[in-house]
């Protein structure tokens, strides 16, 4: 019996058990489970992108998915992708719904994403806060901010440097980029002012899902990712 072991009164053959798979371990529990790697995924903006623009809509019955968004991120999930979607959401601060009234909207929005598009959101993370007067965030959470960006990567080991946000908005692009990810601009009318600035930036323009979905599949691994083989020692080369 070692020290410990006799310290704290266990026999060898209780000992021999801690810390071991499987067997009784009468002090530590199992770490939970976690996937060996991190995991790439599409962050998505909600209104003018995955659903038509409705401003302040809690109502279910308005939800429509913008053309093709249920095949492209189906093609996304089976390549591997989190779908993770970010929203601000001021109506909450602006006193226009509750959180009730949403969370019962996006019940209705993720039970259709698993009837009609065959997917599972990972995560929504939405910003209940307002701007201020000109617009800025004063908050870290509302985009073009990368609060609820950062908050899902830690949440579900998410691969920033491979993972993309999909907007409407110039500043969903930027919330992406503030996050280490690449942005694409889903050109529905959503942007108005086209503020440009190198971390508004998009990747790709465009203008339907499916070549969103085709930009994703078809861009190059992001720099520093390339996978390079591995050094030779000088005597392997004799
Ligand atoms: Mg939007
Ligand atoms: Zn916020």
């Amino acid at each position: 019996m070692n020290a410990f072991a006799s310290l704290v009164g266990l026999t060898t053959r209780a000992w021999a058990h801690v810390g071991r798979t499987g067997g009784a371990r009468p002090f530590f529990d199992d770490p939970p489970p976690r996937p060996a790697s991190k995991q790439p995924a599409i962050f998505i903006d909600k209104d003018g992108t995955l659903v038509e623009n409705v401003p302040y809509n809690v109502d279910p019955a308005l939800l429509r998915f913008m053309p093709n968004a249920c095949e492209a991120l189906h093609a996304l999930a089976a390549a591997g992708y989190l779908l993770v979607v970010v929203t601000n959401q001021s109506g909450l601060a602006r006193g226009l719904f509750t959180r009730r009234q949403f969370a019962q909207m996006q019940l209705v929005l993720e039970r259709r994403l698993r009837r009609e598009a065959g997917v599972e959101l990972t995560d929504l993370l939405l910003c209940p806060h307002a701007p201020d007067e000109r617009g800025r965030p004063t908050c870290l959470c509302r985009k073009p901010s990368a609060g609820m960006l950062l908050r899902a990567a830690l949440r579900h080991r998410i691969d920033l440097a491979r993972s993309w946000m999909v907007g409407d908005t110039l500043d969903d692009v930027e919330a992406g980029h503030r996050a280490g990810c690449r942005g694409i601009l889903l050109d529905s009318g959503g942007e108005t002012l086209w503020r440009a600035s190198p971390l508004r930036r998009p990747h790709a323009v465009c203008a339907d899902w499916l070549d969103v979905a085709q930009a994703i599949r078809t861009a190059p691994a992001p720099a520093g990712l390339g996978v390079s083989p591995p050094p030779q020692h000088p005597q392997a080369l004799r």
